[in-house]
């Protein structure tokens, strides 16, 4: 079995690299080095360095290897930015996962994995958020997921691709083995922010909103260790390859955490205070996300085993700890 991971450099899709060469599958990690890093690369895996946007690159790779099936990770993430620069996150995220699909089509390659996110939901009409919850994405980022899982259920409808939507929640935490050390730089999510926090390298941090309609008035979110999604993605693949063509699921706990919670948390297992103060409201944020799960343990047998808050936390705090 071939797997060629696009994005394997990164947070997310290193990870899932792991999980299949433990399993003996044959990759290969295509990634522009943009945000993905050398050192998350496992030794197993081939490296091949090149651009989604860059046609010749895609051919290269395509060409030199009969894959199997394709994990796509390549895309920018952050919501904030997305606002201020669609055009970027429009050919990153769209044109780029478009060309992917082209070029699966011309080298014969019928299978997918895609990095989908809870952020084609928008507000939530109701918790827990099931994959049936309306998809009305508040910033553009969720729409670039929303529009190509809409070309994917296309490619597919006409016959040419199997795939599966995998709709991650808040994805954190770090190899339990430590196999991956790469930090992200500049981080906008919480969980590094505060281990940048405990560890020093930020004076302190802010909880945005503490006036939600909440226990303790700070917004609750549902984190998935990222040990977890590859464990689901090594799944998914099977499933799909397995006759069942299709799968759109979320990939969560079903359990929320505040991120009040989560500080106390992160202060005790660290063993470090963590100086926060309290902020406004950051604009698009939901008081709660917390996803159903039950689409997930039907389809793939799956459920998050190493997703509880402490045990997310610890592995971190061995990559941020100095
Ligand atoms: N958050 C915060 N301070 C920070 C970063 C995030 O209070 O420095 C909050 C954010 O408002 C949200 C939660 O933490 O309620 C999770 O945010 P994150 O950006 O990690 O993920 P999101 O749920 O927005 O995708």
């Amino acid at each position: 079995m071939r797997a060629l991971v696009i994005g394997g450099a990164g947070y997310i899709g290193s990870h899932v690299v792991l999980a299949l060469c433990d399993r003996n599958i044959e990759v290969t990690v295509f990634d522009n080095l943009s945000t993905g890093k050398r050192e998350n690369l496992d030794e197993r895996a081939h490296f091949t360095r090149g651009d989604i946007l860059l046609q010749t690159d895609l051919e290269r790779v395509f060409q030199a290897g009969k894959f199997d099936i394709v994990f796509h990770f390549a895309a920018l993430k952050a919501p904030e930015e997305s606002m201020l620069l669609p055009g970027k996150y429009a050919r990153n995220n769209i044109t780029g996962s478009l060309s992917i699909l082209d070029a699966m089509d011309k080298y014969n390659v019928r299978n997918i994995v895609f990095s989908s996110s809870c952020a084609v939901y928008g507000e939530s009409r109701y918790i827990p958020i099931d994959e049936k919850h309306p998809l009305k994405p508040i910033n553009y980022y969720g729409y670039t997921k929303l529009v190509i899982e809409e070309n994917l259920s296309w490619y597919a409808r006409l016959g040419k691709i199997n795939y599966a939507a995998l709709r991650y929640f808040n994805a954190a935490g770090y190899d339990l083995d430590g196999r991956i050390r790469g930090r992200e730089q500049n981080p906008t999510n919480l969980l590094p922010i505060i281990m940048e926090t405990a560890n020093g390298e930020r004076p302190s941090m802010e909880v945005f909103g503490t006036d939600y309609e909440t226990e303790d008035g700070s917004c609750i979110r549902d984190y998935i260790h990222v040990n977890d999604l590859a464990e689901a993605h090594f799944q998914a693949m099977q499933y799909i390859m397995g006759g069942q063509k299709t799968l759109i699921t979320n990939l969560a706990t079903g359990k929320g955490y505040s991120v009040l919670e989560v500080i106390e948390s992160a202060a005790k297992i660290t063993g470090r205070a963590i100086a926060y103060h309290r902020a406004d409201r950051r604009e698009g944020d939901p008081a709660v996300v917390v996803a159903g799960t039950d689409r997930a343990l039907e389809t793939l047998g799956w459920q998050a085993k190493y997703s509880d808050i402490d045990t997310i936390l610890k592995s971190m705090w061995k990559v941020y700890k100095h």
